[in-house]
């Protein structure tokens, strides 16, 4: 676990949150996919380096204005290969484990930032 701090490169983890938000990832495994919860793979382009994508969204019954919120969370190779093993029932103990410590980037209806650990995951819907 000694490389975690050279995970990604500039685009896909560099310093400034927007700028790695806007870096287009190339989409690679599915783990889960359901109207308001999405857990799937995707890859940077530049440099290889894979990420776990979280999308939650929780639905309003008042409003209908549903907060959204994706985590981007860095993983190795190993991991990338242990989670193909969990598509369709992904372990979200396991990927909130691999958060814990981890910068991940955090995105929703506030804005862009980098989170230093703490990933949270839970199911919208
Ligand atoms: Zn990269």
């Amino acid at each position: 676990m000694d490389e975690e701090e050279r995970m990604g490169c500039d685009q896909c983890f560099g310093e400034d949150p927007e700028a790695a938000w806007a870096w287009k990832h190339e989409p690679a495994e599915c783990l889960l996919e359901s109207s308001h919860f999405e857990i799937s793979i995707e890859v940077c382009p530049a440099c290889g380096q894979a990420f776990v994508r979280i999308f939650t969204e929780f639905v309003d019954w008042e409003e209908g204005d549903d907060p959204q919120y994706w985590d981007l969370l860095p993983i190795s190779a190993a991991e990338r290969e242990k989670l193909k093993g969990q598509a369709g029932q992904p372990d979200l103990d396991y990927l909130m484990e691999l958060g814990a410590e981890r910068r991940h980037l955090k995105a929703d209806d506030h804005g862009i930032r980098w989170a230093g650990g703490g990933l949270m995951i839970m199911p919208g819907g």
